[in-house]
This record gives C-alpha cells, structure tokens and sequence, in this order.
C-alpha cells in the first residue's frame, strides 16, 4: 500500500500510452497504408522521428505525418537525402527496403512477446504476461499491465464483487462514485457519470464520436476496431487502464483507504 507506483496515476500512464507501447509494437509493412513513416517501428530501426527529429521530414522530403504509401511512387521509394551528410545512411537503410504495394494487403501490426519475437495476437483478455519484456526499464508495464487485464477479464466475464452481487446477502451498496442505488458492473463501466466523463474524455479520439456509455456496445465496439493501425491497440491498452483505476478508486471509496479524487484529479496530467 501507498508505495510510489500506487501514486502514479492514470493521467501520467496514459499520456505516456503512446510512447511506451511502441516499444512493444512494430509494424510489417504490406500497403504502407496504415503505418506512419516517422511514427512507427517498421524499418526495423525504431521510430525514425527519434532518430533523426524533425529535420529528418526536410532531408528526407517526407511530411511528418505522411504513411509509408505517401513515400512510394510506381517506381519505388520517393525519398530524398541520398547525398546528404546525416541522411545518408537512413537514406540506405531505407531503399534497401521492399517499398509497400498496394495489393500486398494491409500492414500488419505485430506485438512483441519477447526479446525477438513478434506475434500478430493481441487480445484485451489476454494477461499481458507473456509480452512484457524481461529487462525492460518501463516500470508501469512491469508492474502494472497484468493487473489490468486481470480486473479488465473479472469485468469481461461480469465476476467483479459489485453491490449488484452482494444484494443476495441483505447488503445494499450504492454507486461509491456517484451515489446511484444500484451498483453494477454496467453501471460502474460506463453508464455511471463519474466513469463515463473518465471514458469519454480519453477515450474519444481512439475509439471515435460515437463512443457510448453501454458496456457491451463499448468492448463490441473495440473488438470490431480490428487489429490494424496502432490506435484499435492503444484503444484497448486505454480500456483496461481505464477499467482497473475505476475499479481501485471505487475500492478505494469503499474500504475509506484512500483520498477521494475528482474526475479532473484522474486525467489531469
Ligand atoms: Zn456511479
């Protein structure tokens, strides 16, 4: 109880989502369509925007938010910098790459299971075991991803220990987070307001406009995202993140074993 990681709270793990999932990720080019150029681990070398900052978009001519397709003609790469100082090598290493075509099919978004090995699954069910990698210095994923899933498989199969389940035993809970009479696990994910405004606000721009508060609706939804391009990943990596800090700050109410926090305190950077 109470060591550093239970401080660090859901807004500094989830702005930092992004930039640690990629280093779990990588991307096998098929069409370039789906995989950002300067974003995404696909030449086998990382994110090339950390390699080369920004000035790599004017040495190699390729826009900081071009997909890999936007920097391929009939002919083959389009890319610039072959003569260039700093460019030179990336310019090689590049063009030594089978450029995408269009009827190889979609990229492919593949998960790191270990040191070397990538796989295409990734499930929300799943632990998040199996993937995290043995020496890596990402504490939160350590610690926390297989935490989350676990809560996040509890809620899947409806066997968190809601007020809903504890009525058989002549004990009435309301919504700790709320006040509603009824607690359940529909209510809790995300018809209760305090969870929905937690949901919606980070939740938006990954799983799209028309996000809702109905449980089933939501993982339905990010199942049907499918497995291609980072976001439907990260939508899921948000989901269970999301899901387990409800669940603890409801717990936390529960058993008066920690400060209330607002909304606001949960997803404020
Ligand atoms: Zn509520």
């Amino acid at each position: 109880m109470g060591d550093e990681s239970e401080e660090s709270w859901i807004c500094r793990k989830l702005l930092n989502l992004r930039e640690v999932a990629y280093q779990f990720l990588k991307i096998e080019v098929k069409d370039g369509r789906n995989c950002h150029f300067w974003f995404d681990d696909w030449a086998g070398q990382g994110r090339l925007i950390d390699t080369t900052g920004a000035a790599g978009t004017i040495l190699l001519g390729v826009q900081r938010h071009a997909k890999v397709c936007d920097a391929v003609t009939m002919d083959g790469w389009r890319i610039k910098g072959q003569r260039g100082r700093r460019s030179h090598d990336l310019y090689n290493s590049i063009m030594a790459i089978e450029p995408p075509r269009p009827e190889d099919g979609s990229d492919i978004i593949l998960w790191r299971h270990s040191e070397d090995d990538y796989k295409v699954v990734f499930s929300a069910k799943q632990t998040w075991e199996p993937i995290r990698p043995r020496r890596s210095k990402v504490v939160w994923f350590l610690q926390g991803v297989p935490r989350f899933s676990f809560i996040l498989w509890l809620a899947i199969n409806n066997k968190l220990s809601t007020g809903d389940r504890m009525r058989q035993w002549g004990i009435t809970q309301g919504c700790e987070l709320c006040g509603e009479r009824d607690e359940t696990r529909d209510h809790l994910f995300f018809t209760c307001p305090y969870s929905y405004t937690i949901w919606e606000r980070l939740a938006r721009r990954l799983v799209g406009s028309d996000i809702n508060p109905d449980w089933q609706w939501t993982v339905q939804q990010l199942q049907r995202m499918g497995g291609r391009g980072v976001d439907p990943c990260l939508a899921r990596l948000l989901f269970q993140t999301i899901v387990y800090h409800i669940w603890r700050e409801r717990n936390g109410r529960r058993h008066q074993s920690c400060r209330i926090r607002s909304v606001g305190l949960l997803i404020k950077p």
